[in-house]
């Protein structure tokens, strides 16, 4: 099954993503992971996305299509994929639709994970990340439950930069909610509540 995840930064779309690749194994290609973990290694890529990530703008659509269409070409996207944090525009959504047509390998459904902008800055705000495997906790995580590893707030969690993450993801994503609605292939899922609750809301939604 190949499913985009949309929702505002902190809605849970990581939480989602991580649930159902454990449950069905999905390849999971989150863009903000791609270009945090090229920003660490130094790479081209990571030095021209920097400054844009640490404001809280959107990477110019070229790189990050370049890098999306790169990881959907690997083998374990063939059998189904989770994209977290891509489309991000109109640009990457009707990008994204031409390229899975020419792949023969076209998105099942666009599912929204749907929580108040209330909630979104207290889950921002207290939002703690692994260095080492990625997981995603709170302030109350000292170490990582999963790998015992050290937790650190992302610069992009930071009040100042939340605030303009917010104002881009209302400016340039949510119309996207409209364009997945126009195509028959919306799914909306209510994003509070535990792991679990949210984890069985998805497989409903989505007919797993
Ligand atoms: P995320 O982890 O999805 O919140 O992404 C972190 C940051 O990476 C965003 O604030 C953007 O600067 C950048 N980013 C991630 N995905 C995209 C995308 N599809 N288009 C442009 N920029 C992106």
């Amino acid at each position: 099954m190949n499913i985009v995840l949309l929702g505002a930064p902190g809605a849970g779309k990581g939480t989602v993503a991580q649930e159902l690749v454990a449950e069905f194994g999905f390849a999971h290609i989150s863009t903000g992971d791609l270009l945090r973990a090229a920003v660490k290694s130094g790479s081209d890529l990571g030095v021209k996305a920097k400054s844009y990530m640490d404001a809280g703008e959107l990477v110019p659509d070229q790189l990050v299509i370049d890098l999306v269409k790169e990881r959907l070409a690997a083998d374990d996207a063939q059998k189904g994929f989770i994209l977290d944090g891509f489309p991000r525009n109109t640009v990457q959504a009707v990008t994204l639709d031409s390229e899975l047509g020419a792949m023969g390998n076209p998105l099942d459904a666009a599912l929204l994970i749907d929580v108040d902008a209330k909630v979104i800055i207290d889950r921002l705000s207290a939002r703690r990340a692994c260095r080492a495997c990625g997981y995603t906790g709170t302030a109350a995580d000292e170490v990582c439950p999963k790998c015992g590893g050290e937790m650190y707030q992302r610069d992009d969690d930071k009040p100042e930069t939340i605030a303009n993450r917010l104002d881009v993801y209302e400016k340039n994503t949510s119309p996207l909610v409209e364009y997945y609605r126009g195509q028959g292939r919306l799914d909306v899922v209510d994003g509070v509540g535990t792991i679990e609750e949210v984890h069985d809301r998805v497989k409903e939604a989505l007919h797993l």
